[in-house]
């Protein structure tokens, strides 16, 4: 059982609280995605598992052992990072046999491994170039099959495909989703690109400013937001979040009346998601203004409208047309989700 568990872990470089103290669980066998801004100590805490980083205080335990004073190289953990760290003196067939040569595999298993691996992710007829004889997503490749070349107890991995072109990341995704489910390795996966969080993870965390504010699986992110956060964060184009009031069961301002279920309250941010919207002839329709914005993306276009300080957004069929500055209604469609949070606080109320 390769679980890893991070136990009150707590990271301070000098004053600076980088991680205040938590706690997480990551399950065997789980590919779980580290999801939030720059800075918020993603790469800090992937470190302290791989050893990298000290720890200030709490415990990692791997497979149930404490593993705090154990150097990387002993903690049967393979690692891939954004910026490859391939080793440029050596071929690409010495980069994926080095690991094995320093466990000490002989020679002709060594050979039939790296070709195995080497097939896997399609860079066996690359096998004697060097690194620097490569494009930027072979590179990737090569620093992926040096990680997966023998089968460690845990896959590290800090934002493995953030030097890729759009294209080929989405390529990569898909062969890191089936490199995990063929391995089932326990995988902690670093990113703050949360559609690479959503389609890859088992759980996301999001964090933000040090510590995780929501753990669950994409599917529960997307559906119920934890808060205004992460509601803003996960989603393209992300949640339309409105700024209003409630009061006798109506959610309202510029633009909008929406029926929802809370007593009077100001200071209340409505949010419902882009896709969950469509346009409507209907003048008296919950979402109501101008057309500000058409952009098409080509399988659908995105309609803003603006009512005073309102701006909403909705995922209209590609073919939609009208003039800005035209009057545009929206209404949610049928099981559209409304998400209620407080402004203050950013929290979840509904
Ligand atoms: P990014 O996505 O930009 O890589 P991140 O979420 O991985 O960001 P970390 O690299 O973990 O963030 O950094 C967390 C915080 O700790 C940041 O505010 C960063 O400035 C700070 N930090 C990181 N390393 C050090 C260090 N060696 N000394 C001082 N502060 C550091």
């Amino acid at each position: 059982m390769a679980e890893v568990r991070l136990v009150d872990i707590e990271k301070k470089y000098g004053n600076f609280l980088a991680v205040p103290k938590q706690s997480l669980t990551i399950h065997d066998g789980e590919f779980l995605v580290l999801l939030g801004p720059s800075g918020c100590g993603k790469t800090t805490t992937m470190r302290m598992i791989a050893g990298l980083e000290d720890i200030t205080s709490g415990d990692i335990m791997i497979k149930g052992e404490r593993i705090n004073d154990k150097p990387p190289k002993d903690r049967d953990i393979a690692m891939v990072f954004q910026n490859y760290g391939l080793y440029p003196h050596m071929t690409v067939r010495q980069n994926i046999e080095y690991p094995l040569k320093l466990r000490g595999m002989d020679k002709a298993s060594r050979k039939d491994r790296v070709m195995e691996t080497a097939e896997k992710v399609e860079l066996d007829a690359l096998l004697e170039r060097r690194p620097s004889e490569l494009s930027g997503g072979q590179r990737q490749r090569v620093a992926l099959a040096r990680a997966i070349v023998r089968t460690p107890s845990i896959f590290l991995m800090d934002e493995p495909l953030s030097n890729l072109d759009a294209k080929l990341r989405v390529t990569m995704r898909a062969e890191l989703k089936h490199l995990h489910h063929e391995l089932g390795v326990t995988t902690v996966y670093v990113t703050h690109d949360q559609m690479e969080a959503m389609t890859l993870a088992s759980r996301v965390a999001v964090m933000r400013e040090g510590r995780i504010v929501q753990l669950d699986t994409p599917k529960k992110i997307y559906a119920e937001p934890a808060d205004l956060f992460v509601a803003g964060f996960i989603g393209s184009p992300s949640m339309n979040l409105i700024d209003g009031a409630v009061k006798g069961g109506v959610f309202r301002t510029d633009g909008v009346e929406v029926p929802v279920d809370l007593g009077d309250r100001d200071g209340v941010v409505l949010g419902i998601r882009p896709e969950e919207l469509e346009i409507t002839q209907d003048t008296d329709a919950a979402i109501g203004g101008k057309l500000y914005a058409l952009e098409l993306t080509g399988e659908s276009t995105l309609v803003t409208l603006r009512n005073g300080p309102t701006s909403v957004c909705a995922r209209g069929h590609a073919d939609f047309e009208a003039d800005i500055d035209s009057p545009c209604h929206l209404v949610p469609k049928d099981g559209a989700r409304f998400h209620l949070f407080d402004r203050a606080s950013g929290e979840r109320l509904r």
